[in-house]
């Protein structure tokens, strides 16, 4: 690992969403120099507020520079001087629009643009934010474990956030293969995120299936399961996958070691947090045929990553939220 004295600059795109603040935080707090996008500068003081109730009190290291996935203006100037540029940026909705364009466009073409601009200013490496959404909803869940060789099919009938996903991921696998010219690559496939809500900034996972569930919006459990894993471990797993060499050319999946049903997450505040629960709906169980396999052990093994629980994660959302942390 790098020390303080010989730290770089990183770009990290999107310095206004839930997971971009958690990592633009962990990067200063080690000493990098930060450059972060976002894609009004109106947004500058959501930044500024979230990472000083991280504890930043210098914000000599950033710099923020206004950017959209869908033009070209400013990523030049984004990924100059950096040494490894995060690519967290993604459109994210709680709902898909009627338009599946609306997601697959700025994914897929951001993730190409931002690849470019960091291979013709001779960046190292980065680190692509994708998703399980890329791994695992196409193929039947029953008796397999999920892992980094499996790929949801673009010709099965998917959710636009789903196939935006699996389009840019592979997009970009495709780029670094064919007009990559050096450029290293690693990828993040992160299940459901969750963790402490800095600054305000939420995400459609924590709208979903935490202030979904506290505030009683959630009355009946669909019919599926989801992995959990902390914001500051995919935080952490993204910086990893940047420093370790060998990250390159791979994709991590980031999980911790359960997956929940939303049923399960209202019994875990029930039962943790009765204080909150004044509002949660009774939910039912479904059934163990819905709940899927996937194994984090190539993220823990390669690259010494430690996750928290998923009880820690969803927790540690709640009292955020809740405004008791
Ligand atoms: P988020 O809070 O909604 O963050 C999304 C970020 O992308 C925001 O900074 C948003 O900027 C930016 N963005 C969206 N469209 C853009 C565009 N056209 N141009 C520039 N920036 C744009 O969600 P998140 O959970 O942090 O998501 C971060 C990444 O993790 C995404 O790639 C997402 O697909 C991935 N991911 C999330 C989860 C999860 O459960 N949260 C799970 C797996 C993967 P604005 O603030 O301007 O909207």
């Amino acid at each position: 690992m790098e020390n303080v004295q010989t730290k770089k600059t990183v770009l990290v795109t999107g310095g206004t969403g839930f997971l971009g603040i958690h990592t633009v935080l962990q990067l200063l707090q080690q000493g990098y120099h930060v450059k972060t996008t976002l894609r009004s500068i109106a947004k500058k003081e959501l930044i500024v507020k979230a990472l000083k109730e991280g504890g930043v009190t210098d914000f000599s290291n950033l710099t923020l520079i206004e950017a959209d996935l869908t033009s070209d203006r400013n990523w030049e100037e984004a990924v100059k001087g950096c040494e490894y540029v995060l690519h967290v940026a993604s459109p994210f909705p709680a709902q898909d629009p009627k338009d599946e364009d609306e997601l697959i466009i700025p994914a897929r073409d951001g993730a190409l643009r931002v690849l470019k601009a960091s291979r013709d200013a001779g960046v190292k490496r980065v680190v692509l934010t994708s998703s399980f959404a890329a791994v695992g909803y196409s193929r039947d869940a029953k008796n397999h474990v999920f892992t980094e060789k499996d790929w949801t099919d673009l010709d099965a009938p998917l959710p636009a956030y789903i196939k935006s996903k699996t389009v840019a991921e592979k997009s970009a696998w495709e780029f670094i293969e064919k007009e990559g010219n050096g450029l290293e690559l690693a990828v993040i496939n992160p299940v459901g995120i969750f963790g402490p809500v800095i600054g305000g900034i939420t995400s459609a996972s924590l709208d979903i299936a935490v202030s979904g569930i506290l505030n009683g919006s959630m009355d009946k459990t669909p019919p599926f399961t989801m992995g959990v894993v902390d914001v500051r471990d995919v935080a952490d797993l993204h910086i990893k996958a940047m420093l370790y060499p060998e990250a390159n050319g791979e994709r991590f999946i980031a999980t911790s070691d359960v997956v929940m049903s939303f049923y399960d997450v209202a019994e875990l505040f029930k039962k943790e947090r009765p204080q909150y629960t004044f509002e949660i709906k009774e939910l039912e169980p479904i059934s163990k045929e819905f709940y899927k396999a996937m194994s984090n052990q190539k993220a823990k093994t390669i690259l010494n990553w430690i996750p928290r629980s998923h009880d820690e994660a969803l927790l540690a959302s709640a009292d955020s939220l809740m405004g008791k942390s």
